[in-house]
């Protein structure tokens, strides 16, 4: 999603929104230790080889040093063939639980006034989740105050994921940038600031083709949520042949497949500022492209696999649009969503992404059939060795940070993925998406300590990986909980994760007691007496 947009002549510009609150100093998470030992766990590896173990897993000085197999299931564990704990070393024993890299999600605002999520809120939800990297798409809080919150996070001086800052293209600016060569001097600026690339909402095409060429060449990586605005002179396929890395949500795709037309089908009466125009209009885009596996499909397709280009689809952020209900009755919202973002949430003619003035059965089936061919392009985008990455947008339509993560796995599985293919996705993809595959993104000798360890299998059910878990009938016919991860690893700190969310879960608590905010559905009694 994006934040406040507005046009000056020929520019989108990005206003940065005021900030909120930064990370308090860290005071959760044991280690690092000289060495650590993972014992007995079974790994999914991240790179698409099956689950395998038990092993052990060492770690020293924050890097991956043996991953021993030291049994096979079913038996018991051959204590001869298993590394040795040097003295100061730590031992977690994670018999019969599952072990993952950490998870990168490409689509992180970390918050902002608008809804009030302080950083220590929207860390805790994602580290809670296994989420040990973001990437931030527009640095939202101004860059010096994300860079200032990266460099925290990498010297682990507070709880927080690995940040990524993309700064929105032309943060900063009075006017905006009305010409390729304050493009270029932008980009350059902001390459000397310490960004990590730019995010970009459109631009006139001579300003988008001088932006991502400069970027490219300094070696910096890029994302475009190609907005309506923009999409009629310039589309996906244009973004990515003068160098754009990813692209963020699917704005730009179907215009770029269009064969019968060359602007979408819009009624006389839309307004793109009115968001209902904008978000039910959109619930009819895909099928006024070319059809799935036509020539048309196909060109682009490859054209866009044989560019390199990332594809971060953020499905979840979407999903209000073809079930409502669901979205907004999500089961963690009462205990886990702060009173400001239910209240940003709410349907407004203010707030960005709460379009739902009028909003039922038409919209959704048409939503649903939008899905249908989205998805289709995205499997098979993956089938033929495109990466697709997962990426989240949560902090808008209903859609909360941490939990939204699962949600988009599910929703890759739904579109045909293989629950290994969505694990890879979720790491090795996003690694390789920000450059970082050296470092993150699977676990392999030589590599940073990130994981995630669970006490359930995700290949089996990807919900377990829900901070709530998923619902379990156990031998004694109780519906219990299973699931949560239970250890999220960063830079090889251990962090209890449920304690992580136990902590979101007092925050909200409190400030529902300071504001005496009751969360309730838009239009119920409770609320309109308010
Ligand atoms: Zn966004």
């Amino acid at each position: 999603m994006k934040h406040t947009l507005f046009i000056t002549l020929c520019v989108l510009q990005f206003v940065a929104g005021a900030q909120i609150k930064k990370a308090p100093d860290r005071a959760e998470g044991e280690g690092p230790w000289p060495q650590l030992i993972i014992r007995g766990v079974t790994l999914v590896d991240g790179t698409g080889a099956p689950p395998f173990g038990p092993v052990d897993i060492v770690v020293e000085k924050n890097r991956i040093q043996q991953i021993a197999i030291v049994g096979s299931p079913g038996n018991q564990i051959d204590e001869a063939t298993r590394p040795k704990l040097v003295q100061g070393g730590k031992e977690l024993n994670c018999e019969g639980m599952f072990l993952l890299p950490g998870f990168v999600d490409m689509h992180g605002h970390i918050g902002g006034s608008e809804q009030g999520t302080d950083a220590e809120y929207v860390f805790k939800l994602w580290m809670a989740h296994g989420i040990t990297t973001i990437r931030d798409p527009s640095a939202g809080n101004g860059l010096d105050w994300v860079l200032d919150q990266k460099k925290k996070s990498t010297e682990n001086k507070i709880t927080a994921p690995r940040i990524y800052a993309y700064t929105a293209f032309g943060q900063g600016t009075n006017k905006g940038i009305s010409t390729p060569e304050e493009a270029v001097a932008w980009v350059r600026d902001n390459a000397k600031k310490g960004a990590d690339g730019i995010k970009f909402f459109g631009a006139p095409p001579q300003i988008m083709q001088a932006a991502l060429e400069e970027n490219k060449k300094l070696g910096l990586r890029s994302a475009c949520h190609h907005a309506q605005l923009g999409v009629a002179r310039w589309n996906v396929l244009n973004s990515a042949k003068a160098g754009l890395t990813s692209m963020e949500h699917w704005y730009g795709l179907p215009e770029a497949m269009f064969e019968d037309k060359t602007i979408q089908d819009y009624p006389a009466n839309y307004n793109y500022t009115n968001e209902q125009h904008r978000f039910e209009q959109a619930g009819k885009l895909w099928k006024q492209a070319a059809e799935p596996y036509s020539d048309r499909w196909n060109k682009v397709m490859d054209e866009l696999i044989a560019l390199d280009f990332t594809l971060d689809p953020t499905f979840n952020i979407y999903e209000a649009n073809r079930d409502l209900m669901r979205a907004r009755t999500a089961e963690w919202h009462q205990e886990y969503t702060i009173p400001s973002l239910w209240k940003f949430y709410a349907p407004s003619r203010v707030s960005h992404g709460s379009y739902w003035h009028n909003w039922g059965t038409e919209q959704e089936v048409a939503w649903r059939e939008n899905y249908a061919l989205w998805m289709t392009f995205i499997n098979e985008y993956k089938n033929r060795g495109g990466r697709v990455t997962v990426g989240t947008d949560a902090g808008f339509i209903y859609q909360l940070y941490g939990f939204s993560y699962p949600r988009e796995l599910e929703l890759l599985r739904e579109a045909g993925f293989h629950p290994l293919e969505v694990i890879r996705s979720a790491t090795l993809y996003g690694a390789q998406a920000l450059g970082a595959e050296k470092d993150l993104g699977s676990v392999e000798i030589g590599k940073l300590a990130d994981f995630v360890i669970i006490d359930a299998n995700p290949l089996e059910n990807l919900q377990y990986l829900y901070g709530t878990g998923a619902i379990f009938l156990n031998e004694k016919n109780e519906a219990v909980r299973k699931g949560g991860v239970k250890f999220t690893i960063k830079d090889g700190i251990v962090y209890d994760a449920k304690k992580l969310l136990e902590d979101v879960r007092k925050i909200v608590a409190e400030e529902k007691i300071k504001t005496g905010f009751k969360i309730t559905q838009p239009g119920a009694k409770d609320n309109l007496r308010k």
